[in-house]
C-alpha cells in the first residue's frame, strides 16, 4: 500500500490495541484519517480534526456524514465528529482532556520556532494521554528518485533520526511523557541503515499508564478555534 495509507494504518493498529476514547487529528486535511477510524471506531467517543487551513476542511468534510448504513449497525455508543479550523500552535481550551493527539506529516510544515509553540501546546498545556507525530526522515530521501531539496515544497525542514530524537527526547524531559521510535516504509538490503522512510514518535504521558478519559462532560464551546462541522452518531 501508498505510504500515506501505511501512516494511516499505523494510527488505525494503535487506536485498535488501546481503544482511546476520545482522538483529536491535527493537520486533518482532506479527512482521510478521520474517515477512516470513523469506520475503525473501536470505542472511539469523540473525533476532533483541526486543519489551518478552512478551504480543504470545507472541501472534504461532507465525507464524514453518517452514511444510512451508520444507522443501520449496531454501533458503540453515540460518536461525536467535529472539525475545526484552528492552529496547533494556539491553545484551546476544548483541546483539553483527550486521550490520544496524532499529527500526521504535519510538523515539518511548522517553522522551527512555531514547533516550540506546537511541543509547549500539545505537551504541556493540551497534556494528552498519547500523543503520535510522524514526520519524513531526510536520511532516507538519497532514495527517492529525482528528488531535489525537500519532499514537498512547503516543507520547512525535514529532519534526520537523530534531530527527530533529540527533538522528541527533550518533550519528553521536558512535559513528562516517554517515546518510542518506529516508522512506516523500509528501504531494502544494505540500504535499511538509512531507517523508515516515514518516522513515527509515539509518545506516552508518564505516571498514569493507560487511563482513558472517563468523563462525558459537555463539549466547551470553542474560544479560538472555529467550529466547521459537527455531526453526532
Ligand atoms: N495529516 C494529513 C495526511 O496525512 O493526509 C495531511 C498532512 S498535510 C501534508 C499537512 C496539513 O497540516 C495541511 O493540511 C496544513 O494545512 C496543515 N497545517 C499546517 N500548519 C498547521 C497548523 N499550524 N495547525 C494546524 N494545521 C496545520
Amino acid at each position: 500500500p501508498p505510504l500515506y495509507m501505511q501512516r494511516y494504518q499505523f494510527v488505525i493498529d494503535y487506536v485498535q490495541t488501546y481503544r482511546p476514547r476520545k482522538v483529536i487529528d491535527f493537520g486533518c486535511a482532506e479527512c482521510r484519517l478521520l474517515k477512516k477510524l470513523k469506520f475503525h471506531r473501536n470505542g472511539i467517543q469523540l473525533l476532533v480534526g483541526v486543519d489551518i487551513n478552512s478551504v480543504v476542511l470545507l472541501k472534504r468534510m461532507h465525507t464524514l456524514a453518517p452514511l444510512v448504513s451508520d444507522y443501520l449497525q449496531p454501533s458503540d455508543g453515540p460518536l461525536t465528529i467535529e472539525l475545526y479550523q484552528g492552529s496547533v500552535t494556539e491553545r484551546e481550551p476544548c483541546t483539553r482532556g483527550f486521550d490520544l493527539v496524532t499529527c500526521v506529516e504535519l510538523i515539518e510544515h511548522l517553522e522551527l520556532e512555531e514547533v516550540e509553540s506546537f511541543s509547549e501546546v500539545v505537551f504541556g498545556y493540551m497534556a494528552p494521554g498519547a500523543v503520535i507525530v510522524s514526520t519524513p526522515n531526510a536520511e532516507f530521501n538519497p532514495l527517492l528518485p529525482g528528488l531535489r531539496g525537500f519532499r514537498d515544497c512547503d516543507h520547512k525542514f525535514e529532519w534526520t533520526r537523530d534531530e527527530f530524537q533529540t527533538w522528541a527526547h527533550r518533550v519528553c524531559r521536558e512535559y513528562g511523557y516517554s517515546v518510542q521510535f518506529t516508522g512506516v516504509g523500509e528501504a531494502l538490503g544494505h540500504w535499511r541503515d538509512v531507517g523508515f522512510c516515514t518516522q513515527i514518535g509515539v509518545f506516552q504521558r508518564n505516571f498514569d499508564g493507560i487511563n482513558w478519559s472517563m468523563s462525558n462532560a459537555e463539549r466547551l464551546e470553542p474560544s479560538v478555534y472555529k467550529l466547521l462541522y459537527k455531526v453526532v452518531y
